[in-house]
């Protein structure tokens, strides 16, 4: 098995699109920390409370809270064929908790792909990211438009912003990144699992070239 990968890379680089694409044509699930948590903060919950104040301000969620949520997620079966884990590990500290995980469940990662972008870029993908209140899908107003202004090309309803996604809040989680997540490329190159991608390229190039590093033709597909 190959399908063990985590996406790694700066807010905005379009990991999560990618994850995203691979998850669903690889049938296998797309485990998304920052979704999880906008999910705690909507429950109401104190821990969800906590992460909040933290996310708002462009900075990492607690540990314990995150490692809680992956080690929940990867004892469920349906990761047995293979997961995706897109925006965690975010810190060194994470990563080997990750790797204390994987010991007990008997489970290794196969790749790490990191996806990067100049910083210009990062901003401006984050200011014209959009996703769908319903379904999830996610758009950028520039680069992969919905059909109709404000609304999701698939099933109609409402395209919203994330309120993190404003230009100051940006420019913190960025420098967040730098900060606490960039020492994972080495962690990860060390451990001979990095591949880097040009994230400033068009959404199909970059999903056939990580499809390409899984072993899988996308004309067989
Ligand atoms: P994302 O949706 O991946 O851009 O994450 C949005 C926010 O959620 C981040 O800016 C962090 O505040 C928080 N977050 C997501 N994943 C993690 C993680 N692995 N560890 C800590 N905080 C996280």
């Amino acid at each position: 098995m190959n399908n063990r990968m985590i996406f790694l890379g700066p807010p905005g680089s379009g990991k999560g699109t990618q994850a995203g694409r691979i998850a669903k044509t690889l049938n296998i699930p797309h485990i998304d920390t920052g979704s999880m948590l906008r999910e705690e903060i909507a429950s109401g919950s104190e821990e969800g409370k906590t992460a909040e104040s933290f996310m708002s301000q462009g900075q990492l969620a607690p540990v314990e809270l995150v490692i809680k949520i992956i080690k929940n997620r990867l004892s469920r079966p349906d990761t047995l064929d293979g997961f995706i884990l897109d925006g965690f590990p975010r810190s060194l500290e994470q990563a080997e908790g990750l790797d204390k995980i994987l010991v007990e469940i008997s489970q290794k990662i196969d790749f790490v792909f990191n996806i990067d972008l100049s910083e210009n870029a990062l901003i401006d993908r984050m200011a014209y990211r959009r996703s769908c209140s319903n379904c999830g899908e996610k758009f950028n107003l520039k680069l992969n438009p919905p059909a109709e202004n404000g609304t999701c090309s698939i099933c109609g309803e409402e395209l919203t912003r994330r309120s993190d996604d404003n230009v100051e809040t940006a420019v913190k989680r960025i420098g967040t990144y730098k900060k606490e997540t960039a020492p994972l490329i080495n962690y990860y190159k060390g451990k001979k699992l990095l591949v880097d991608i040009n994230g400033n390229r068009e959404i199909s190039k970059i999903f056939n070239e990580i499809m390409d590093k899984l072993g899988i033709k996308t004309s067989s597909l």
